[in-house]
C-alpha cells in the first residue's frame, strides 16, 4: 500500500462566489483524498491528505477542471504533515480582518443552465431567473461585501425547500449559489400595458405579441433596462428614433443566435468566439449588403453592434420572438441606464408602449459593454455588465487609497489601493442630475464594497468638468491630471514594462497645459514626465463646446483660418465669422477629432452632429480602403520647439466635389496616417523611442488605427493599443491613477 502524503495548496483568482469550494470538494471525494478546503483573506486554501498518485491528479485537475469563472492560479503548493484526518469538509470562511476582496461581475447563462430552462420536465423549465454558482447575477445584485445570499437583494426572496436543498448540499451545482431561484420561491415577471397586468408566461407572450405589432418594450434585464423593438421592421425603428429623438445614433441588436447574427453580418471566427464569449458584450460587426435588418438601425455606417442573449430572460424572448431585436439602453441621452421599475414608467411612459418588469431589484446599473476588434483584437469602446468592476494590477504600490473621477463625458470612476485598481462600468455624460447622483453613488459603493476610505482624489485638470468640481468640494487631497496625460498613462499603464514611449493622445480636445485645447498631441516619455513633441497646427473653433456636436463649425474654422472659401454653413456665414474674427466665444484647438468634425461637413457627410462622434463615424464608413496616394502635409517646428503638422492641404481635396465622398474620406485617413509616421520620423532623429502608443478616442476609428498601426510596423516600429481600458475618455479615470502613482513616486 501506498504511503499517504499530505499537501497544501493556497489558490487565488476569482474564487468567490463561483462556487470553488464545492468545486475542490468534489474533486476530493472523486480522487478519495481527505482534508479542508477554506476561503482564507479572499484566497482558498486547501489541505489534502492520500496517495502520492491521487495527489498529483488532484493537483492537476485543481486548474485544468476549475470553473471557467474562477480564473484560479496556484500560488503555494507544498508539502504538509500529514494529520490522519478523516473526509473532507469545507470549512467556514476564516474571519479576515482585512480581506483581499474581489467583486464578481455578472454572469452570463451557464449551458447547464440553458439545458435545463428549456426542458420540459425540468422544475425550472423556462424559468426566466435559473442561475447556479456558474452564472447569473453578481456585480448589480450584491448591496455589501461578502457575498451571501442576506448581502444581495435576493434577500427579498425566502428560498422554498427544494431550492434550499439545492443550496445547502455540497455536491450540487448550485450549493451556495446566492441568486439561487425558481419559480416557486423566486423573482416574478410582471407585463405592464396601459391598465394591463400580466404575469409569468403570458408576461411573456405579451411582450412577443407586442414586439411583433411593432411597438417598443422596455425591458428589465441585469444591470438595466433596454428598449426593445423588432430590428427588421422599419416602421418599428423608426418609431422608437422619433420617440427618443435620436435620429442617428446606432442602435445596439440581440439576436437569437450566432445562426442569426452571421444572416446579417461578416463574422470571423475570431468575432464569433468573442461575441458568444464570457463577456457576451456589443461587438461592431461588418453588416452583409444582404442583410435583412432595418437600414434606421444604423444609418450612414456599415457596422452594427451585435449581441447574444446573456440572461435566461433574454433567452426565452429571443426563442420565442425567434428573430433580431432593438437593444438599446433605456436611459436619457447620455445618462447612465435606468434601473428602477417606478423611475422607467414616470420617464420612459412617452418612449415605451409597454413595459416587462421584473421585482428582482437591480441595485447598481451596469449598461451593456461595447467592443470593436481593431488591429487583430477586440477591443473595449465601454465597460459594463460582465466586464466590471473591471480590476487591473498597479506598477507601483500605493501608500494611501486613491479615488478617480475621470473624465467628463464617457464618464468612469476608479479606485485604487495598494496595489490595485478597480474601474467602474460606464456611467455616462455629466451633464445631468442623473448622471452626477449615479456618479456619487458609484464612488460611495465602490468604496463599501470593497472596505476601503479614500482620503485622496484626482480630477481633470478642466475646472469645468462637473467630476472635477466635485472632486475641490469633496474635501480629499486634490491632485490634477491633464487629459492628455491621462489619456498616455491609461495606455502605459496596462504595458508596465515599456519605457520611452512615444503616444499619440488624438481627440476630440481636452485642456492643455498650455491652455489651449489639445487633442492632436504626441507625448513623449512614460507616465508622471510627458513632454509634448508634436502636435497639430492649432486652430480656433467657433462656439466653444457646442463645436462636438456641430462639425459645421469645425469645417468654417478650417476654412477662415486658410482663407478658403467655404460657404456650406447652416447660419449666416458673416455674421458667424465677424464673431470668429473678434474671438468671440471661440477655443484655440489642436484636436484631430475636430479635424474629422470638419472633414465630414466638408465632403457633404453631415454637418449637425444628433449625437457624439457622428461626423468622425460617418466619415470612417464611407471610406472604402480603395489605394490612393496620401496628401504630404507640412510639418514644421514652432517656437516652442514643438513639430506641427499643417492640415492646410487636406480642404483642397475635401471640397473638391470631382472626387468621391468615399475617395475623400479615404484620402483623409491615409493623410493623416502618414502625418502620425513622419511625426514619428522625425522625433526620433531625437529622442529614443521604444514603443509608439495610440490613445485618445480618434483611435476608437478602426480604418484609421489600422492604417497605422500597418505604417508604423512596416517601418520596424513597434505599437501598442489599449487592450483592456477602453481607448476614450472611458479610460481616463484608470490613467489618472496610473499618473498620480509615478508622480508620487
Ligand atoms: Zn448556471
Ligand atoms: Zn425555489
Amino acid at each position: 500500500m501506498n504511503p499517504l502524503l499530505a499537501t497544501h495548496f493556497v489558490v487565488s483568482g476569482r474564487v468567490q462566489g463561483v462556487g470553488f469550494r464545492p468545486f475542490v470538494y468534489r474533486l476530493a471525494q472523486h480522487f478519495e483524498l481527505n482534508g479542508w478546503v477554506q476561503n482564507k483573506l479572499g484566497q482558498v486554501e486547501i489541505h489534502v491528505e492520500g496517495t502520492p498518485q491521487h495527489l498529483a491528479a488532484f493537483a492537476t485537475a485543481l486548474l485544468n477542471e476549475a470553473p471557467p469563472l474562477s480564473q484560479a492560479r496556484i500560488l503555494e503548493q507544498m508539502a504538509a504533515p500529514v494529520t490522519g484526518t478523516s473526509g473532507f469538509v469545507i470549512r467556514s470562511s476564516a474571519g479576515a480582518t482585512q480581506p483581499d476582496i474581489h467583486v464578481p461581475p455578472d454572469y452570463f447563462t451557464c449551458d447547464a443552465c440553458l439545458a435545463e430552462l428549456f426542458n420540459t420536465q425540468d422544475p425550472r423549465y423556462r424559468y426566466p431567473f435559473i442561475n447556479c454558482t456558474q452564472c447569473g447575477p453578481r456585480y448589480t445584485l450584491i448591496e455589501y461585501l461578502p457575498y451571501d445570499r442576506a448581502a444581495t437583494s435576493m434577500r427579498h426572496f425566502t428560498l422554498c425547500a427544494t431550492c434550499r436543498a439545492e443550496y445547502e448540499n455540497p455536491l450540487d451545482r448550485r450549493f451556495h449559489a446566492e441568486p439561487l431561484a425558481c419559480p416557486q420561491c423566486g423573482p416574478q415577471l410582471l407585463f405592464k400595458h396601459d391598465k394591463l397586468m400580466l404575469t409569468g408566461e403570458s408576461a411573456l407572450a405579451a411582450t412577443v405579441a407586442a414586439l411583433r405589432d411593432g411597438q417598443i418594450v422596455a425591458l428589465k434585464g441585469v444591470g438595466g433596462y433596454h428598449l426593445l423593438c423588432d430590428a427588421n421592421s422599419d416602421l418599428a425603428v423608426m418609431r422608437l428614433r422619433t420617440r427618443k429623438m435620436r435620429p442617428h445614433k446606432p442602435l445596439a441588436v440581440i439576436f437569437p443566435d450566432l445562426a442569426s447574427v452571421q444572416r446579417v453580418a461578416v463574422l470571423s471566427e475570431r468575432e464569433a468566439d468573442f461575441l458568444s464569449g464570457p463577456q457576451r458584450p456589443v461587438l461592431l460587426l461588418k453588416q452583409r449588403t444582404d442583410s435583412l435588418l432595418s437600414a434606421q438601425v444604423a444609418p450612414g455606417l456599415t457596422e452594427i453592434g451585435a449581441m447574444l442573449p446573456y440572461s435566461p430572460l433574454h433567452h426565452l424572448l429571443l426563442a420565442d420572438f425567434a428573430a433580431p431585436l432593438v437593444a438599446t439602453s433605456a436611459n436619457i441621452s447620455g445618462e447612465p441606464v435606468i434601473t428602477d421599475n417606478t423611475e422607467i414608467e414616470a420617464r420612459l411612459s412617452g418612449v415605451a408602449d409597454a413595459f416587462l418588469h421584473h421585482d428582482r431589484p437591480i441595485v447598481r446599473p451596469a449598461d451593456d459593454p461595447v467592443f470593436r476588434m481593431s488591429a487583430n483584437q477586440p477591443r473595449p469602446l465601454r465597460l459594463g455588465r460582465g466586464t466590471s468592476p473591471l480590476e487591473m494590477s498597479l506598477p507601483f504600490e500605493l501608500e494611501t487609497p486613491l479615488l478617480a473621477v475621470g473624465g467628463h463625458n464617457k464618464n468612469t470612476v476608479a479606485l485604487a489601493w495598494k496595489q490595485r485598481v478597480i474601474i467602474s462600468p460606464h456611467i455616462g455624460d455629466l451633464g445631468s442630475l442623473r448622471s452626477m447622483t449615479v456618479f456619487e453613488q458609484m464612488i460611495a459603493d465602490l468604496q463599501k464594497l470593497y472596505n476601503m476610505t479614500v482620503t485622496r482624489v484626482v480630477c481633470d485638470a478642466h475646472g469645468g468638468y462637473a467630476s472635477s468640481r466635485w472632486a475641490r468640494t469633496s474635501g480629499l487631497t486634490l491632485d490634477t491630471v491633464f487629459h492628455h496625460h491621462a489619456h498616455a498613462s491609461a495606455l502605459a499603464g496596462e504595458y508596465p514594462d515599456m519605457d520611452n514611449w512615444l503616444i499619440f493622445t488624438w481627440d476630440g480636445t481636452g485642456y492643455g497645459e498650455d491652455g489651449t485645447m489639445w487633442g492632436g498631441e504626441a507625448l513623449y516619455g512614460s507616465p508622471g514626465k510627458w513632454v509634448r513633441v508634436a502636435s497639430m497646427r492649432s486652430f480656433h473653433l467657433p462656439g466653444g463646446d457646442a463645436a462636438g456636436r456641430a462639425p459645421w463649425r469645425s469645417a468654417a474654422a478650417l476654412a477662415w483660418e486658410t482663407g478658403t472659401a467655404w460657404t456650406d454653413l447652416p447660419v449666416d456665414n458673416d455674421l458667424v465669422q465677424a464673431a470668429w474674427q473678434q474671438r468671440i466665444n471661440t477655443q484655440q484647438t489642436s484636436a484631430v477629432g475636430r479635424l474629422f468634425d470638419a472633414a465630414a461637413a466638408f465632403t457633404g457627410l453631415t454637418s449637425m452632429a444628433s449625437f457624439e462622434g457622428q461626423g468622425p463615424m460617418w466619415l470612417e464608413a464611407a471610406a472604402r480602403g480603395d489605394a490612393c496616394d496620401a496628401i504630404a502635409l507640412p510639418l514644421n517646428r514652432d517656437k516652442q520647439g514643438v513639430w506641427r503638422t499643417d492640415w492646410a492641404p487636406l480642404i483642397a481635396m475635401l471640397t473638391d466635389t470631382a472626387l468621391s465622398t468615399s475617395q475623400r474620406a479615404d484620402l483623409f485617413h491615409t493623410s493623416l496616417a502618414q502625418a502620425l509616421l513622419a511625426q514619428v520620423q522625425v522625433i526620433q532623429t531625437t529622442y529614443s523611442i521604444q514603443c509608439v502608443g495610440l490613445a485618445g478616442g480618434v483611435f476608437q476609428n478602426r480604418r484609421l488605427t489600422e492604417l497605422v498601426v500597418h505604417l508604423l510596423t512596416s517601418n520596424g516600429l513597434p505599437v501598442k493599443l489599449a487592450q483592456s481600458v477602453p481607448v476614450n475618455d472611458g479610460g481616463i479615470s484608470f490613467g489618472q491613477i496610473i499618473e498620480t502613482g509615478y508622480r508620487h513616486d
